[in-house]
């Protein structure tokens, strides 16, 4: 007999409390659970199966380089991590690449470089970072510091210094902490964990003007925003604002753990040989399957696709609205939305996702107030209307 999700309970760290169900195969936008009940996937792993599930493209190249080499280290490099940098490098602002396991590792490594470079140009003091309020970065002790949500970050003892925050959205409160001590900015494009915000164009321009004037880094944590996410390969494309530092993750691996830290040449140089590494960042097997994520995502079909399903959505769950009118506002880019629920129903996102898994539909919430939408970016016209027709059903016994 499989082991139910009672199991989780007895054998796992209670830090999570997932579904009552448990997946156990998926194809596209298609998941079934144990009792093979089918679900509708909108959730897609929270932004990273950026094709579905089990996609061909992927599943050759994993396939493929299984029965080659998985992993060999740093103290060695390997082709698919080159070839996955080359193509990174072509396709964005950045020269070199920095490989690691996730999004937080990718953080970890954009803070230490930004912090590294700028105290080795300008001394000890130019070490100041600021974030903004309800950001996400990762789990990590520095990462989760930095992110503006100290409900994460308290109760683990003395947290790492040096960090101040502001306002997202808000160029003057940027501009009253800003100074030429600041080692860097870190920013999301759009604010994912964080209730799905985007940023006004006019206030990522201005935070880029203000670092460029106090020679602090730009970050832009692209983790959750980027790979196709947006309707451009990263959010910064769409916003024609160019960062110092990117991260990738989620989205890059299609499901296959793998971050990236992303900057220039001149940057990079101060990361010399030992001051920072990981074992498996780089991983063959890894870097295999983000090379051909990025192959396939990196298409003006693939892209143009993400705007016209974007459309899809939003019409659809607009029509859902106009019924129902349980949300104030649906926000995002390309195919990472939020329906933000209105005044009567506020920070009840949870019992929408409950009913929505009751009718065959995975969803996500981004904070208690918002439903999150991050799908596969090749879902296909038919899996949106199936999934938007038991979004309805759930949202009509959620008011009922
Ligand atoms: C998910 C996320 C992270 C953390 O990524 P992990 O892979 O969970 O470490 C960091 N930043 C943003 C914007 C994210 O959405």
């Amino acid at each position: 007999m499989p082991l139910s999700r009672a199991a989780f309970d007895q054998y796992m760290v209670p830090n999570y409390a997932p579904a009552a169900f448990v997946p156990v195969r998926g194809e596209g936008s298609r998941v079934w659970d144990q009792e093979g009940k089918e679900y509708i996937d909108f959730a897609g792993g929270i932004a990273v199966n950026s094709l579905g599930h089990c996609h061909p493209a992927l599943v050759g190249a994993l396939m493929a380089q299984a029965n080659k080499l998985w992993h060999v280290s740093n103290v060695f490099t390997n082709e698919p991590a080159l070839e996955l940098a080359q193509k990174l490098v072509a396709a964005t602002f950045a020269d070199k690449v920095f490989f690691c396991n996730s999004g937080a590792e990718a953080n970890e490594a954009a803070l230490k470089l930004a912090r590294r470079a700028a105290i080795e140009r300008f001394g000890e003091q130019k070490h100041k970072v600021l974030s903004t309020l309800n950001s996400f970065h990762g789990r990590t002790f520095f990462t989760v510091t930095v992110g503006g949500q100290p409900k994460y970050s308290d109760g683990f003892g003395p947290k790492p210094t040096g960090i101040e925050y502001f306002e997202y959205n808000n160029l003057d409160a940027l501009k009253a902490l800003i100074d030429d001590d600041t080692a860097c900015v870190i920013i999301e494009p759009i604010q994912g964990e964080g209730g799905v915000l985007p940023a006004d164009a006019a206030f990522l321009q201005g935070v880029r003007d203000l670092c460029t004037q106090h020679n602090a880094f730009l970050i832009f944590d692209e983790v959750q925003t980027g790979m196709g996410r947006s309707g451009s390969l990263f959010a910064y494309q769409e916003y024609g604002v160019v960062p110092d530092i990117l991260t990738s993750a989620k989205s890059l691996g299609g499901g296959f753990p793998i971050g990236a830290m992303l900057t220039t040449a001149d940057i990079a140089k101060h990361l010399v040989a030992g001051t920072h590494g990981t074992t498996y960042g780089g991983n063959a097997l890894a870097c295999a399957v983000a090379s051909a994520v990025l192959d396939v995502i990196n298409t003006p079909e693939t892209l143009a696709g993400v705007k016209a399903k974007h459309a899809l959505f939003i019409e659809g769950i607009a029509a859902i609205n106009a019924k129902y009118k349980v949300f104030s506002q649906v926000r995002g880019m390309g195919l990472l939305m939020g329906a933000v629920l209105a005044e009567q129903y506020k920070d009840r996102a949870k019992d929408i996702l409950g009913l929505a898994a009751q009718n065959g539909l995975m969803v996500l919430m981004a904070g208690p107030n918002v439903v999150r939408f991050a799908p596969s970016l090749v879902i296909a016209e038919e899996e949106i209307s199936i999934g938007l027709a038991r979004f309805e059903a759930a949202i009509a016994q959620f008011v009922a």
